[in-house]
């Protein structure tokens, strides 16, 4: 599923982040920065060890904020890692640090030029993010974004699976 905003293209796709051809990928990393499981795990199998090497002497980043790697041996040059938020009972501001990943994610990228740029579906694996809940947090960032900043030309959404595919579709679908 695809849709313009302005000027640039926000798409839906079921697929394997790792895989993805755009400038940047974004990594839901760990705030250690030292690797996991899901598609923390996945990026750094693919990628490389250039890219955990940055994640080291970079040393760590809180939820809510990105860092940029290179992207090693991916198609993506960039990874952008960023850090969502555990979810416990959704009344620990995890919908504002959810929120402000994505923002860290887009704005990091506009700043260094990048064009356009991978997610998968951050908090939603291991965090434990309710998937409906986090396809909206997600998507109306992605679009609020992209109503200002014209320069990211695709923000693509890659969802592990046909279920979590269908939900972000739905949820999409309800927004517009
Ligand atoms: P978090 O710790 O932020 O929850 P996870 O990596 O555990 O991150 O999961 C985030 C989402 O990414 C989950 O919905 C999971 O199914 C999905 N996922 C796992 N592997 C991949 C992959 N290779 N490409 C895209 N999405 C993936």
């Amino acid at each position: 599923m695809q849709l313009m905003i302005g000027e640039s293209t926000l798409e839906l796709v079921q697929g394997d982040i790792t895989k993805q051809d755009t400038e940047a990928i974004v990594n839901a990393a760990n705030s250690r920065l030292l690797g996991g499981g899901g598609v923390d795990g996945a990026i750094h199998r693919e990628g490389g060890p250039q890219i955990f090497a940055e994640c080291r002497k970079i040393g760590g980043c809180p939820p809510g904020e990105a860092r940029i790697t290179t992207g090693g041996r991916l198609r993506a040059k960039y990874v952008i890692h960023t850090v969502g938020p555990i979810y416990r009972d959704g009344k620990r501001g995890e919908a504002e640090t959810l929120a402000r990943a994505y923002r860290s994610s887009l704005a990091l990228a506009s700043e260094r030029g990048i064009k356009s740029i991978a997610f998968p579906s951050i908090s939603t694996g291991a965090y434990g993010y309710p998937i409906e809940l986090a396809a909206r947090i997600a998507l109306r960032t992605a679009m609020d974004y992209l109503e200002d900043h014209s320069e990211i030309k695709l923000v693509r959404f890659v969802l592990y699976g046909p279920l979590a595919y269908e939900a972000y579709e739905r949820v999409l679908q309800g927004l517009l």
